[in-house]
């Protein structure tokens, strides 16, 4: 081995040495979470309940940043850009995998630009409404509606967002085209449906079920097969006029690629600890959720689901297309 060889071997020794050494010490700084929805919301509340069990574990801050637009795309293009060094992680939702077919062009890749860490919990939705509605039940808004296409309007997060692919869904399936108006997040929607400026949306037990309870709004069906425990009452709107109606919102936990693999391993243990953690599921419960089974928390399980979801959701995006703004 000549000179030069050696000491570009030495270099490149050293370099490995001292990035494991930055994994062995991780993490040596507070991290942040990015969620692409404004504060308040959905998906907000999940984050944040994950990013302070996590902290305790990780013994370093788990700082939430709320980057809310473009239903979730903005988020994940930061996310995309980030150093790959695991201070930087992104929580989104199943728009992770329908924005690709919603949108023409992405500045990003949802599936090849990220590391996947974990599936975190499966969210049912609800069709909830202003509480001054005229409807009371699900024949009542679907007669409602219909009547009244042209002056109903419907909230959402903007395209790619849970709350859009459902009504997207839901417009498709009462063959209605609405007004929709796009928020940054649905906590912000959620702000006007209270105060009446805005008609009805579809959203996330998550976001929906303390003020369903506290009657402040208007709940008519919830978007999952079978009903949901913590909101009894409720039918599902599969059985409610709308056969085959499903969708459930699925939440994943990333890390901008090339992440290294110790750094993306301890972030999945970190998270598989959070959704054991009492407070976690009781909140969780609470709002009409459970954490998903630790094997579905792992790096290849939301590696496989993201993939195979990018896939399912594309022909029903594409045959849905006339509701799809
Ligand atoms: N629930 C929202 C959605 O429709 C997002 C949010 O604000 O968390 O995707």
């Amino acid at each position: 081995m000549n000179k030069f060889v050696r000491s570009v071997l030495a270099v490149a020794l050293i370099g490995v040495a001292g990035f494991a050494q930055a994994e062995d010490k991780y993490p040596s700084k507070p991290i942040t979470m990015v969620i692409p929805f404004a504060a308040g919301g959905p998906t907000d509340t999940v984050g944040r309940l994950l990013a302070q069990s996590m902290s305790k574990d990780l013994g370093q801050q788990v700082i939430v940043e709320n980057l809310g637009g473009a239903g979730g795309t903005l988020g994940a293009a930061k996310v995309a850009r980030s150093p790959a060094d695991g201070y930087t992680i992104f929580l989104h939702h199943i728009g992770q995998s329908t924005a690709p077919s919603l949108y023409r062009k992405l500045s990003y890749n949802a599936s090849s630009d990220f590391e996947t860490i974990g599936l975190v919990t499966d969210v049912p939705m609800t069709i909830v409404a202003r509480g001054n509605f005229p409807a009371n039940n699900m024949a009542e808004l679907l007669a409602y509606i219909k009547a009244n296409k042209d002056k109903v309007t419907y909230a959402n997060a903007g395209i790619g967002s849970a709350s859009h692919l459902c009504g997207m869904l839901f417009q498709q399936a009462v063959a209605t085209d609405l007004t929709t108006v796009p928020y940054k997040g649905t906590g912000p929607a959620m702000n006007d449906l209270l105060g009446g400026q805005v008609d009805f949306m579809c959203d996330q037990t998550t976001n929906t079920t303390s003020q369903i309870k506290g009657g402040k709004i208007k709940a008519f069906a919830v978007t999952t097969k079978t009903p949901v425990a913590s909101l009894p009452n409720l039918p599902t709107l599969d059985k409610s006029g709308l056969p085959g109606f499903e969708v459930a919102v699925w939440h994943g936990l990333y890390a901008p690629k090339g992440t290294p693999k110790p750094i993306v391993d301890k972030l999945s243990k970190s998270l598989q600890l959070s959704l054991k953690d009492p407070t976690v599921i009781a909140r969780f419960a609470e709002l009409g959720t459970e954490p998903v089974s630790q094997d579905r928390a792992t790096p290849a399980a939301l590696r496989k689901h993201l993939d195979a979801e990018i896939a399912r959701w594309k022909p029903v995006i594409d045959k849905a297309a006339q509701y799809a703004d």
